[in-house]
């Protein structure tokens, strides 16, 4: 195991935090400067004057937000001495608060974690052999990972789901082989972080390769990325994503925020910098790329100016599919705690703004597709004989769809090439003339 710490305060405290990191090496904890690579986090502050409170209160909330599912944030030292009542009611992501005559204690706390760390790696290899009974339909959701290791502060999923945990390829290859012969023609690829697969397994390059083993399925004729996180996206994804017909020119990249200090405050890794250049490189790489993205509005702390600098991105970058949920206070995560709430209609008129604005993008991006012939899969047969179905720019559930008419007697599973219409805010029409492949 590994420790960040952080000493702030007098001569006492440097002794202190060198007595704690020998009794520490004593049960092979090693020191790193890099907060990412360690299993604690640890500040040793100091409670002397007004100013080294406040200095060791900043440094606590660091942590706080670099902190990761699985790693774990100790205070040592005068403050938490003094103040340990208070500290824990306001701080409760502090996972233990020793005073400054506790250090002793440390060793049985870290074997209390590791004992943690141990049971939570076998629940997560009990959960990948689950058997599923799949319901049916043409399109069907594939989980490549489960948990989240980030720790975006408004979420509350990693501390319900657990640590990351990739799922082997071959089990999502033998799932998705077994979809293919149950008529699924659409493979929708989900996790809580798609482009963080094979992390955990300390390689960035699974994803890549699985899209590819994906492709080669007999019967799959698209798949689909969701959940992707613009930093992660690699180039090589890029180039698969580019050169593999099957995988769907589609990508959604939830960045929730465009303002960098909202971002901050969500514990997030983009800045604006990073997203826009993620989606110059997407475009430019796969000029039809469809990009779908989500906002929230009304983050404890969005000013006005934060708001008005999203809605100019949003208004600049044109996604192609957008959706935005007005900020919803998760129980026990930091944001919750965090001070300027933003008022509820005020967080729903934002959001309402971004969505009248996105209409207007919707209507403009689907009138380019007007005379244009689009390969359509059918998902739907009305009593009048027409139809409803999707493009490979459009995921299931959540964005357009295509109704047309047409050819008659086409089911739901064809794919038909349907020469579009008329476009609408979100949805697409047109006619089937050629039969179906
Ligand atoms: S929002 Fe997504 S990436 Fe962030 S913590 Fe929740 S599940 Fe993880």
């Amino acid at each position: 195991m590994k420790i960040y710490l952080k000493t702030l305060g007098c001569e006492k405290n440097t002794v202190d935090s060198e007595n704690a990191l020998a009794l520490l090496n004593g049960i092979d904890v090693e020191e790193t400067q890099d907060i990412k690579k360690a299993d604690i986090l640890m500040v040793n502050t100091c409670g002397f004057i007004h100013d080294a409170k406040q200095q060791s209160i900043e440094a606590i909330f660091d942590l706080i937000r670099e902190k990761r599912v699985g790693q774990k944030l100790i205070v040592t030292g005068c403050l938490s001495q003094r103040y340990a009542k208070e500290l824990a009611k306001e701080m409760p992501e502090v996972d233990h608060l020793l005073g400054v005559n506790d250090y002793a204690k440390l060793p049985e706390i870290v074997q209390g974690m590791r004992k943690e760390r141990i049971a939570a790696q076998k629940a997560a290899k009990e959960y990948e052999e689950l058997p599923r009974l799949y319901a049916g339909g043409v399109s069907a959701a594939i989980k490549i990972a489960e948990g989240c290791n980030n720790v975006c502060t408004y979420c509350a999923i990693p501390y319900i789901r657990g640590l990351y945990r990739s799922r082997k390829p071959e089990a999502i290859l033998a799932e998705a082989k077994q979809l293919a012969e149950q008529g699924v023609k659409e493979l929708v690829v989900i996790a809580q972080d798609v482009t963080g697969y094979g992390r955990d397994f300390g390689r960035s390059d699974m994803l890549p390769k699985l899209l590819k083993d994906l492709c080669a399925i007999d019967g799959i004729r698209w798949i689909r990325l969701m959940y992707c996180y613009e930093d992660e996206i690699t180039p090589e994804l890029i180039r698969v994503m580019k050169d593999e017909p099957k995988i769907c020119k589609y990508i959604d990249i939830p960045i929730q925020h465009s303002s960098d200090i909202i971002l901050k405050a969500m514990n997030r890794k983009s800045t604006e910098h990073s997203i826009r250049s993620t989606i110059r490189e997407l475009r430019k790489q796969i000029p039809d790329i469809v990009i779908r993205t989500t906002l929230i509005t009304g983050f404890p702390g969005e000013t006005k100016e934060n708001f008005n600098a999203l809605y100019a991105f949003v208004e600049d970058m044109k996604f192609d599919r957008l959706g935005v949920f007005p900020y919803s206070k998760e129980e026990g995560t930091a944001a919750a705690k965090m001070p300027n709430q933003v008022r509820s209609d005020v967080k729903q008129r934002r959001a309402d703004r971004i969505m009248a604005l996105q209409q207007k993008i919707s209507l403009d991006n689907n009138q380019k597709y007007i005379g244009k012939t689009l390969e359509v899969l059918v998902e739907e047969v009305f009593e009048d004989g027409s139809y409803s179905g999707r493009t490979a720019y459009d995921a299931p559930e959540i964005d357009d769809g295509v109704l047309f008419t047409g050819l008659a007697g086409l089911k739901p599973g064809m794919f038909v090439p349907v020469t579009i219409t008329d476009a609408f805010d979100y949805d697409l029409s047109g006619v089937c003339y050629e039969s179906a492949k």
